[in-house]
């Protein structure tokens, strides 16, 4: 049996206290010691520790059935922000989320990506002014993820594998030289799996899809990300979809990435060119014909992806990422019938899902992966 040292226990009471408190809002004293089955002389100290370092607050009484008020005790959100920066070739978010997992600022800034010094002084000092002008104290930041279209080291230190914005071999110090915070990256896609996640805690096996203007994915097992031995699980936009087809950044021909990206999908390449998914809605909600063709093409190419992966992971598939906000029902129907056309597996009831959250979707995934640290790691901090 394993042998747990008094200050282990400590450490799990106090975690436990929190934790319950997180999940239940609004509780008082007698009613965490009946659910945690501890004493209420250790509730109260772990209660005390809590007020005393800001993590918990008492909210006004509870009614108890015995008629005696019992003082409410919540949690405080903003005891602690995370904050995650979505990098794109063009711009960037960056997003403040409270210990709930709610945007609490957000902010888009026009900063052209380059792999230079300047830039990353340029947009170091963006965060810096943008902590500063929300009046967010120093202390309460427990970090800066960086979310970039790229696959990162397992130290979360290195981009070691970042074509679309022209940045292998990108360190993490680039930043930390001018942010006095902890920094990491995070693979983009694994950020908008990661959002959806928490928004969805019972999701255990799923296949995701992140329709950015570049595909991305995301293999979640047992409710976790599964990044794979090297980082690369789930990397879908280069699975070959059209032998000998068209040219992908990889060098490859005919990937995922050349027919179900949101680029693919518009004319002169979004994210940089002339139209956005904007106006590509505009125009096809208004009956043109063009760009109906053109959607009826891409979802065509998206079903045939899907039902490929489907045969690999029999699991749910959610379709996230930038373009996700945009597709309806119908589109889902669409897709499902496409599928049942051309797969060996007929299934009457459908497996996809659109995304839960519209918008910020990588920038809030990138900071969640600090408040999951600190929320797993709650009583690491403290001095026992
Ligand atoms: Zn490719």
């Amino acid at each position: 049996m394993e042998k747990f040292s008094l200050t282990d226990i400590k450490k799990m009471n106090y975690s436990d206290v929190y934790h319950y408190i997180y999940s239940n809002d609004k509780c008082s004293k007698q009613s965490i010691a009946n659910a945690l089955q501890m004493s209420l002389p250790t509730v109260t100290q772990h209660l005390n520790m809590l007020l005393q370092e800001g993590f918990i607050e008492t909210c006004g009484q509870l009614q108890s059935q015995i008629g005696r008020k019992a003082v409410a005790y919540t949690i405080t959100p903003s005891a602690r922000v995370s904050i995650g920066v979505e990098i794109l070739k063009n711009k960037l978010t960056i997003a403040v989320l409270d210990l709930y997992g709610h945007i609490w600022f957000q902010k888009i800034c026009r900063i052209p990506f380059r792999d230079s010094a300047d830039y990353f002084k340029e947009v170091s000092t963006e965060i810096r002014q943008f902590i500063l002008e929300q009046e967010i104290e120093s202390k309460n930041v427990l970090g800066i993820a960086f979310a970039l279209q790229g696959l990162v080291s397992q130290d979360s230190r290195n981009i070691i594998y970042g074509k679309i914005l022209d940045c292998t071999g990108l360190s993490i110090s680039s930043f930390e030289e001018h942010l006095d915070y902890p920094c990491r990256f995070v693979h983009d896609a694994e950020c908008a799996a990661m959002t959806e996640l928490w928004d969805h805690p019972k999701l255990s096996h799923a296949v995701y899809f992140s329709l950015g203007y570049h595909l991305g994915g995301a293999i979640i097992i047992n409710g976790e990300i599964q990044s794979g031995r090297t980082g690369r699980s789930g990397t879908i936009e280069h699975m070959t979809l059209v032998p000998g087809g068209l040219p992908c950044y990889c060098g490859q021909m005919g990937c995922m990435e050349c027919y179900c990206s949101a680029n693919a999908l518009l004319a002169g390449n979004g994210d940089s060119g002339n139209e956005d998914l904007d106006a590509f809605f505009e125009a096809k909600n208004a009956g043109s014909r063009e760009q109906e063709d053109r959607w009826v093409r891409y979802l065509n190419y998206l079903a045939m992806a899907i039902n490929n992966l489907h045969m690999v992971i029999d699991s749910e598939v959610i379709l996230g990422g930038h373009l996700a906000p945009y597709m309806n029902e119908q589109d889902l129907e669409y897709l499902h019938a496409r599928m049942q056309k051309t797969t060996a597996f007929p299934e009457a009831d459908t497996f996809l899902s659109l995304g839960k959250r519209k918008s910020s979707t990588v920038a809030t995934g990138a900071a969640l992966y600090y408040i999951k640290d600190f929320l797993q790691n709650l009583s690491g901090g403290h001095d026992w």
